[in-house]
């Protein structure tokens, strides 16, 4: 990561609240004015569902925010694969519910691959560590938060991508002809498996 000074060089002034915006996300809108130089619109939202409703052939991917897992590279996802993602703190189902529930009416996707990973965050930092430190942030908040789940994963990856599908498959906004499969990622070997 360039230091401030140097993105500072190459970034085009903004405003004058440039000065208030961290030097990554400078770098960041940098990067976005060339990529926008040869830039194609897709087509509109609508079109995109309707055909995408139409073949029931979209996929969904559930997978970890972790920045060591892009999903882009991992699945070779581009233009061809109907295909989206869904990211949160561990690839948690019970956390993604409402996106998949949404997903699902507008796009009708076929299939929700939910892919867990090795050395996930959420195998270290498990929820009464994040309570923990969250009632340090709001104390306020702290029956709110120990009454809370955050995803730890204290077994094994197969036992938590099982755990998942099981919560996708038992969810009444999920429908039952959806294709559920699980898989997990090893983030030392770069191999992709099917769990379930
Ligand atoms: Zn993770």
């Amino acid at each position: 990561m360039p230091d401030d000074t140097n993105v500072l060089s190459i970034v085009t002034p903004l405003s004058e609240n440039a000065s208030m915006i961290p030097g990554p996300v400078k770098e960041m809108l940098a990067r976005n004015s060339t990529f926008a130089q040869t830039y194609h619109a897709p087509p509109g939202l609508m079109q995109m569902a309707s055909t995408m409703r139409a073949s029931g052939a979209g996929v969904v991917v559930l997978s970890c925010s972790d920045p060591r897992l892009n999903p882009y590279q991992v699945l070779g996802l581009d233009q061809t694969l109907k295909a989206t993602r869904v990211r949160n703190a561990g690839g948690r189902a019970f956390d993604a519910i409402r996106t998949l529930a949404v997903l699902q009416t507008i796009g009708n996707p076929g299939t929700i691959v939910v892919m867990h990973h090795t050395d996930c965050g959420m195998m270290h930092f498990h929820d009464a560590a994040i309570k923990k430190a969250l009632t340090g942030i709001a104390p306020e908040e702290k029956q709110a938060i120990e009454g809370s789940a955050f995803g730890e994963i204290a077994g094994s990856i197969e036992e938590s991508v099982k755990e998942d599908l099981a919560l996708l498959k038992a969810s009444p906004l999920i429908k039952s002809t959806t294709q559920l499969l699980g898989m997990r990622y090893d983030t030392e070997t770069g191999v992709l498996t099917v769990v379930d």
